[in-house]
């Protein structure tokens, strides 16, 4: 296919089997209307997204990967605080230990919706498991449904707020979840045959006396093979100082704007805020690697 036209990708969406709101046959159908040139369906600790996607038919307008974004712990000599998520791509979707491993994370969510829901109730809010399950329909509940349920009833005012408040770490309604070893994500994505990438790297801090850098060397040593540069929350200069360390560690460079559809109203696939654009040549670079 010829994209010397700079038709753009997005490598992070999210569909509806995990807290984006749109079906992974209507992503498709966004993306070819968009002119996307490739896509990556990449919910949390779901492949129930990419597998749709496949059944539905990819059409030849635009290519495919397929995608997971797995909630890690660091490596144990860092301290982090944030979002420490990998990005898988390309793996085989079959793949028995993915697979498995993925359905304990799964349950390990299920298992925690209902403390953060009692949690809830314990600050005098009215609100059941039984509701947060009828409003999400299909696909795994995460705490943005839940955030989402709560403006729906009044409780707050937005989503954000609801994480403010209540959900997010440190907060009363936070329940922690069950994280695969870092070494461990990386290694059941390697081992499907995939390629694992650090999601949105300014989404968390390292404490203390380590830096980025520290980091990326001991990721790679365990397999990491890039680093999401292009998204929609880093500011031009944090773009180019991941590429730079990117390009440093011989690793690859990637992006998306991590689309949820109305449960982020902001990001637009594809375009984040507007003027977001990933190039296509990191897409190729992606699969020339494997
Ligand atoms: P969970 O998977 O249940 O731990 O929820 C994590 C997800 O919540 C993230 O992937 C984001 O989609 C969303 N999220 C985290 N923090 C916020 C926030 N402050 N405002 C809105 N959404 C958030
Ligand atoms: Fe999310
Ligand atoms: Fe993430
Ligand atoms: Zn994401």
């Amino acid at each position: 296919m010829d994209y010397s036209d700079n038709r753009g990708i997005d490598l992070h969406i999210h569909s509806n089997a995990s807290d984006g709101t749109f079906y992974p046959n209507e992503i498709i159908a966004l993306a070819k209307k968009l002119r996307l040139s490739a896509i990556a369906i990449t919910d949390h600790d779901t492949i129930d997204g990419s597998k749709e996607a496949i059944e539905t038919g990819i059409p030849s307008e635009f290519n495919f990967l397929t995608g997971v974004e797995i909630s890690a712990d660091p490596p144990s000599s860092f301290s982090c605080s944030g979002s420490f998520h990998l990005l898988g791509y390309s793996f085989s979707i079959d793949d028995h230990i993915l697979n498995e491993t993925l359905y304990t994370l799964q349950m390990a969510r299920k298992n925690r919706n209902p403390k953060i829901i009692e949690l809830l109730n314990n600050l005098g809010f009215d609100i059941t498991i039984k509701e947060v399950i009828d409003f999400v329909g299909e696909g795994q509940i995460g705490r943005p449904h839940i955030a989402s349920l709560m403006v729906e009833k009044g409780f707050v005012e937005s989503i954000n707020k609801a994480f403010d408040k209540y959900l997010g770490r440190g907060k009363p309604a936070y329940v922690d979840k069950y994280r695969l070893e870092c070494s461990k994500a990386l290694e059941i994505i390697v081992g499907a045959g995939g390629v694992p990438v650090l999601a949105h790297p300014s989404l968390f801090t390292i404490r203390e006396e380590k830096n980025f850098e520290d980091l990326v060397v001991v990721l790679k040593d365990m397999g990491l093979k890039g680093i999401e540069a292009y998204y929609p929350e880093h500011s031009k200069d944090k773009t180019s100082y991941y590429i730079e360390i990117a390009r440093k560690y011989g690793l690859l460079i990637t992006g998306g704007t991590d689309f949820h559809g109305s449960l982020k109203p902001d990001i637009g696939m594809g375009s984040g805020r507007g003027n977001f654009h990933v190039p296509y040549s990191l897409y190729e670079n992606l699969i020339n690697s494997v």
